[in-house]
């Protein structure tokens, strides 16, 4: 397939600016050291080689070539105006006064003129590249929001659409680059055919696309389009060796002007809708709402909280304890960050820590949570007889972060809190994501003792191929899958199996959310090594954490 592709030619701007301006200083120059005028004598015609009329035209000219560097749209147009004016004016004159006075004039315009030319063409290559993707050559992020503030400016309807592939990096791993890049050209010609000429299709992402369609696009042929083109399989590859994959794909719309009026709203409702539509079915398409307005205010409100709380050191920590299945014997404890603000508002981490990754806020929320865990309990979990753990969670921005294993030893180091009793606890959702730079901490952490849980296990789509190279303590399963233990056969055997999984990959497995004696009885039966959940203990506060660690010792 061949989407409009942009050429690169090694043509430098600057160069041909400085040929051109270094041109016009000669002729200056040579104008200037001459105080007569010279001519040429054609027939009865005498042609001036040098006079004051030149000097004058070729500053003029130096003018227009600066300011079509300036601003190659408006200079070039100004300059093109007055060219073409003084290309007229000689003409008259050679017209009225029958002399060839005149033509060097002319050719100099004209020779203008060709300069800019070549350097507006220049220019305007250069901005076609810089708002072009170059996989792709549909228009990239700067590109879409030109358009969509082009469309803003004309005041008249229109729809954007956020478009993504969720499972593309899963794809790309595992059929390669090259079918990856596939996938991303048939998703852009199929998005291009879907338009049907009425919009714009940009690519924003890795596996992120934008539509800006116009107002009397159906966007039941978008929907219906989705299910139909990427409901199934898609060939990358045909012939003898067909490849095919299943993309999982999700689109959310917002319009123009009934849901917003400015760019940063309109991106932020996509934004949403597409959020919601990949909480439903895969291949759906959402339209933004009202109430989803609503969301955005409490999330921006969450924001709020989470600034407010950093600045004015208002989070504090709880500590779960996990028990031994069998024994009972203390494992050690989850640390779970909690808020409250002198106002007395407070919120959720189901609720601001989703909110916190999104905005990036994490990474000093699970800095402040390291620190300060370890700082709390260095003294208690050292002194521990047993030696005891204390778990983390880290989410999955902070430990895709190039320095983050150094900054987990300064802290250890800082706090003096021994490695081999420090836990991390990352989910699931981390690793499907994951980069490069995740396995190369984990790695890193591991070698300096550092255990490492796979927290909500079962929620996610890690796959078994993934599971099994890394090098993880602990396996969590999610409490979604415990809560139907107790009624549910398929879960039973669901809980069984993962159990045992985790066995054969040398990883103790603990049930998280346990709520019922009945529950901890069957996950017994079953070899689960650990439970945690309120049937023994709820979260507790500092000082009950550390008084419960002075009792037992
Ligand atoms: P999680 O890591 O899976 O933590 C377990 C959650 O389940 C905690 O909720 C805990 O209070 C709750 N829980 C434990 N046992 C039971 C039970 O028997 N029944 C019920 N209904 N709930 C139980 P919490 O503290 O609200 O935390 C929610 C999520 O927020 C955590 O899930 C974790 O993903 C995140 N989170 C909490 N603290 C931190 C933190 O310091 N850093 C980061 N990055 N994330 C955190
Ligand atoms: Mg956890
Ligand atoms: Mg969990």
């Amino acid at each position: 397939m061949r989407l409009n592709k942009i050429s690169h030619k090694p043509i430098h701007i600057t160069f041909i600016m400085l040929i051109n301006i270094s041109m016009l200083l000669l002729l200056f120059r040579s104008n200037m050291s001459l105080n007569a005028e010279s001519s040429l004598q054609i027939g009865t015609m005498s042609l001036p080689i040098f006079s004051m009329n030149g000097v004058i035209q070729l500053v003029m000219f130096l003018g227009c070539i600066l300011i079509t560097c300036i601003s190659f749209r408006i200079g070039a147009r100004l300059s093109y105006g007055l060219m073409i004016f003084l290309l007229i004016y000689d003409l008259f004159g050679i017209v009225h006064t029958k002399s060839l006075g005149p033509l060097p004039g002319m050719i100099n315009a004209l020779l203008c003129i060709a300069a800019i030319f070549v350097i507006s063409k220049q220019f305007s290559l250069q901005e076609k590249e810089s708002i072009t993707d170059y996989v792709t050559g549909l228009y990239n992020m700067r590109g879409f929001l030109d358009t969509l503030q082009e469309k803003i400016a004309k005041s008249s309807p229109f729809t954007v659409v956020y478009f993504r592939i969720d499972n593309f990096r899963m794809i790309n791993d595992n059929l390669g680059h090259d079918m990856g890049t596939r996938l991303l050209f048939e998703v852009s010609r199929e998005l291009t055919d879907l338009t049907h000429g009425l919009g714009t299709v940009c690519k924003i992402g890795g596996s992120e696309y934008a539509l800006v369609l116009a107002a009397e696009y159906d966007l039941e042929s978008l929907r219906y389009g989705m299910k139909k083109r990427f409901g199934g399989k898609v060939a990358l590859e045909e012939g003898d060796y067909p490849v095919y994959c299943y993309p999982r794909v999700y689109a959310g719309a917002v319009r123009f002007p009934e849901d917003a009026l400015d760019a940063s709203t309109l991106i932020k409702y996509a934004d949403l809708a597409l959020f919601h539509a990949m909480k439903a079915h895969a291949n759906s398409l959402v339209c933004f709402d009202k109430e989803m307005g609503q969301e955005v205010l409490r999330q921006n409100e969450l924001e709020g909280i989470v600034k407010e709380c950093l600045a004015g050191d208002y989070f504090y920590l709880m500590y779960q304890p996990q028990y031994d299945t069998r024994s009972k014997e203390l494992r050690g404890f989850e640390t779970l960050i909690r808020t409250l603000l002198p106002n007395g508002t407070s919120a959720a981490p189901a609720d601001f820590i989703p909110v916190a990754e999104k905005t990036n806020l994490i990474i000093e929320v699970d800095n402040y949570v390291l620190k300060r865990a370890l700082t709390e309990m260095v003294d208690y979990i050292s002194n521990y007889v047993e030696p005891i753990i204390l778990s983390i969670n880290i989410s999955a921005n902070s430990i895709s972060r190039d320095d983050f294993a150094d900054h987990v030893e300064e802290v250890l180091k800082e706090t003096g809190f021994p490695a081999d009793r420090l836990e991390l606890e990352i989910t699931e959702y981390s690793l499907a994501e994951s980069e490069s730079m995740t396995i190369e901490n984990i790695g890193k952490l591991r070698k300096i003792g550092v255990k490492i849980a796979l927290d909500d296990f079962g929620t996610g789509y890690t796959s078994l191929a993934q599971l099994v190279k890394l090098p993880i303590n602990l396996l969590k399963i999610d409490k979604s899958l415990i809560d139907e233990i107790e009624s549910s056969e398929k879960s039973r055997d669901f809980v069984n199996v993962v159990i045992y999984m985790g066995h054969l990959m040398d990883c103790d497995v603990i049930s998280e959310g346990v709520e019922s004696q009945m529950q901890v009885d069957l996950l017994r039966e079953q070899n689960c090594d650990y439970v945690q959940g309120f049937v023994w203990d709820r979260p507790l506060y500092y000082e009950a954490a550390v008084a419960m660690l002075e009792r037992r010792k």
